[in-house]
């Protein structure tokens, strides 16, 4: 079965640019592997060997654009959610504003995810990723019965895991990084499914502060001393500080249980890395998501 990856982020994350840098990854490796076969023109037994074992993890995917107001997408979808809903005329039809417009969509778009659904498992036996790109607005999938509804259709026919997009250089202040941990942290709680901090953008910004916070929780409270609340004019810690104290608590948990890696959607750096961190969670998701599911039935 195929996996499949649903990508969120906070807008300009860089969602697209990721799903279109993975997608072409994926092609890139499956041309490569036709041109390696043909001068051969059938090769030894045991290239094929190789080939067979490669066309495993080798195959371009299936791609979903669930971002009805994206204008101009930097890849080509296999099914286009604008294809099926004119967000403009949404928006006119109903006398919405933007943000109104693109859930309508979402939710016209999902009455009919059965028929989606259809496609996809169509399709299930010539790929190996089925990728969802999300809507520009974090909140308008990962907070409404839409964004719900989908998910848990996806991930009740394929193994699933959720790409959490993250602007690297744009997180870099303590109390912003904070922030975005404690959401990543809400979307894994309502999905419960196998997760992955995704680093974006390297190239302006390596990732490794991130890694070092959420490795160690004395240097992450180091940054937050330096960053200015961490005493008052009597020397007494501040609220902002214990309170950041307490969360950076909980968030040690969540890290516990959550893969991070860095990428760059530009240069291609860490996609690799990122695969095998999808193929990790394959196993999670069988071992902790599927019970969870049979027990919420
Ligand atoms: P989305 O709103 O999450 O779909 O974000 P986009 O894919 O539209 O990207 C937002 C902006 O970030 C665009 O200007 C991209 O060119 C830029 N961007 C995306 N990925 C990278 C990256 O890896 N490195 C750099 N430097 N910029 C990036």
């Amino acid at each position: 079965k195929p996996m499949a990856i649903i990508t969120i982020g906070m807008a300009g994350a860089g969602k697209s640019t990721f799903v279109q840098r993975i997608n072409s990854y994926l092609h890139s490796l499956s041309d490569s592997q036709g041109a390696a076969a043909e001068p051969g023109g059938g090769g030894s037994s045991e290239t094929n060997e190789e080939e067979a074992e490669g066309q495993k993890t080798h195959r371009p995917p299936y791609v979903l654009n669930l971002d009805p107001a994206v204008t101009r997408l930097p890849y080509e979808a296999n099914i286009d959610i604008r294809d099926t809903v004119n967000y403009a005329e949404v928006m006119k039809q109903y006398n919405l504003g933007p943000n109104g417009g693109i859930m309508t969509a979402l939710n016209l778009f999902t009455t009919k995810f059965d028929q989606v659904l259809d496609l996809v498992e169509k399709r299930a036996d010539e790929v190996d990723y089925v990728i969802l790109d999300t809507p520009g607005q974090i909140e308008i999938f990962t907070w409404s019965a839409s964004g719900a509804i989908i998910t848990d259709a996806i991930a009740s026919s394929f193994p699933t895991v959720v790409a959490y997009i993250i602007d690297t250089p744009r997180t870099n202040a303590p109390a912003t990084f904070m922030s975005n941990m404690l959401y990543a942290c809400s979307i894994l709680y309502k999905t419960k499914l196998p997760f992955i901090l995704v680093f974006n953008k390297t190239d302006v910004q390596p990732h490794e502060f991130a890694l070092e916070w959420m490795e160690d929780f004395e240097a992450f409270q180091e940054a937050l001393a330096t960053h200015g609340t961490a005493r008052d004019a009597e020397g007494e810690p501040t609220y902002m500080n214990s309170l950041m104290n307490s969360m950076s608590l909980v968030l040690d948990e969540f890290y516990k249980g959550i893969k991070a890696v860095g990428v760059s959607s530009f240069t291609g750096a860490g996609i690799p890395e990122f695969f095998k961190a999808v193929e990790a969670s394959r196993e999670e998701y069988t071992t902790l998501y599927l019970p969870e599911l049979a027990r919420a039935k």
